[in-house]
């Protein structure tokens, strides 16, 4: 790969020293041992005992409450990986546009909360993901969020915003559109299932303007460069 490549952390995660996590970057091979749904866009959510082997139940959020990682894997989607300093249980979420509207972020804290965390006891990081940069929607969809209950506070800006740590070319203006704010869905829901907002963190990496070449199923769609997913995983230490 011609792009630096590197493994991305949350520093609010790695403030947790009872667990292990990584935003793989595309193309990069997870543990082995992780445990992955075959993710569907929905708001399933299954424990780490049933996603593995990997794939083998559909799945967009994997829950452990033991010390075997769990992972999603992504491209322009949301990468959400979360820890219960309560339990010590770890979650790995699966959340594009169609997945968050589902409801597959709040379904996770609840299975969460029902093995034993409280709001203020979850920790969050949303990592790479295409941002409004890059991230044009057309009027319909926006419409669909508008009306969906779980987009309490949706954000989108009627002008393309400007990213400057852009390491290549932002989206170009397809479809005069909006340009949607993807991980501020994502971190709404959290706040709205009650995890302090200090508690939550974004990685500002646009996958398809800073993230390395192949990372973006979109821009791949404008450019043909090559797409890999990108795994993000967790776990508690054994
Ligand atoms: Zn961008």
């Amino acid at each position: 790969m011609s792009d630096a490549s590197p493994v991305r952390t949350s520093a609010l995660l790695a403030s947790l020293d009872w667990l292990d996590h990584a935003f793989l970057p595309a193309g990069m091979a997870p543990p082995e041992e992780i445990a992955c749904g075959h993710q569907r866009h929905t708001a399933t959510v299954v424990m780490a005992e049933e996603a593995f082997p990997r794939k083998q139940r559909e799945a967009d959020a994997v829950i452990a409450t033991g010390p075997r990682p769990v992972a999603v894997y992504t491209a322009d989607c949301l990468p959400v990986l979360i820890a219960d300093t309560r339990q010590r249980n770890v979650a790995a979420v699966h959340a594009g546009l169609k997945g968050a509207l589902a409801g597959v972020l709040p379904q996770a804290i609840d299975r969460l909360i029902e093995a034993g965390a409280t709001p203020d006891s979850l920790f969050a990081a949303i990592g790479p993901a295409i941002a409004p940069c890059c991230y044009e929607l057309g009027e319909e969809m926006l419409n669909t969020i508008l009306v969906n209950p779980l987009a309490t506070a949706p954000r989108w800006f009627t002008l393309q915003p400007l990213n400057k740590q852009a390491v290549r070319p932002q989206a170009r203006a397809a479809h005069q559109g909006v340009w949607f704010d993807l991980p501020a869905l994502g971190r709404q829901m959290l706040l709205d299932r009650g995890i302090p907002a200090a508690q939550i963190d974004i990685l500002p990496v646009c996958t398809y303007c800073c993230a390395e070449a192949q990372s973006s199923y979109r821009r791949n769609t404008h450019f043909s460069d090559g797409y890999a997913l990108r795994y993000s995983w967790i776990r508690r230490k054994a």
